[in-house]
């Protein structure tokens, strides 16, 4: 398969946050969100075979724990990555990936967690979202929504009302796009939406959500890669 980088950080986002985790990182993307903090995924990367994938993990993480597979968009490489994901399982890893939900989830493993980031209009890739995933979704699975304004939060709060999202998956995350030319201090004031007034809009709308920040970018240089 074709990847831009593994490395062991801590999980920035998702309600598994704060945890140590493997990150599998896949070249290629087939969107362009305006805010898109990993441009750097779009080209280039290098071929790995599943063995070598697999020592590397086991180096990083020998035993067991989180190993996240993400991009660019890593269901653009299926079949390598459906076959990645099933020998961690089988090694006894808990296993998330980060889709954008754009290509089919039918072939993902049941025991894995799937965090689809439903784009939003803001991001310039809004209604890329593939309805009939809405039938893959299990109960350990996780909704992320990246908001940069109210017309975000509006898409992002009907879309989870519509499709009734909180009783589906274990978590509907409600998140402020972070600038992706943020460096310097770590602090809100990169964050597009401030968290304050979004905290405000969930809680006046009565959303059973969770709001989440990217923790990463506060705890290292925002423009920091491989973190
Ligand atoms: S789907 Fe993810 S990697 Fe692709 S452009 Fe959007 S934010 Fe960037």
């Amino acid at each position: 398969m074709q990847l831009i980088e593994i490395y062991k950080s801590l999980q920035g986002e998702s309600s598994y946050a704060g945890l140590p985790c493997v990150f599998v990182r896949t070249a290629g993307c087939n969107l362009r969100c305006v805010w898109c903090d990993s441009e750097y995924t779009f080209k280039g990367g290098h071929r790995m075979a599943l063995d070598e994938v697999m020592r590397e993990v086991q180096f990083l993480s020998p035993n067991g724990g989180l190993v996240e597979i993400t991009g660019g968009e890593p269901l653009l490489q299926e079949s390598e990555v459906v076959a990645l994901m099933e020998r961690l399982l089988a090694a006894g890893y808990t296993v998330l990936i980060e889709t954008s939900g754009e290509r089919p989830l039918d072939k993902v493993p049941p025991q894995v967690v799937k965090i689809v980031d439903v784009k939003c209009p803001h991001s310039g890739e809004g209604g890329t979202f593939r309805a009939e995933n809405l039938q893959h979704l299990t109960p350990r699975d996780e909704i992320k929504f990246v908001l940069a304004s109210r017309k975000d939060y509006e898409f992002a709060r009907d879309f989870i009302r519509d499709h009734d999202l909180s009783n589906r998956v274990a978590s509907v995350i409600l998140s402020p796009a972070f600038r992706k030319d943020a460096s310097g201090s770590r602090d809100v004031s990169h964050c597009l939406l401030d968290p304050r007034e979004l905290a405000e809009w969930m809680l006046a709308d009565g959303l059973n959500v969770r709001l989440g920040l990217q923790i990463h970018k506060f705890i290292w240089e925002p423009s920091l890669k491989g973190v």
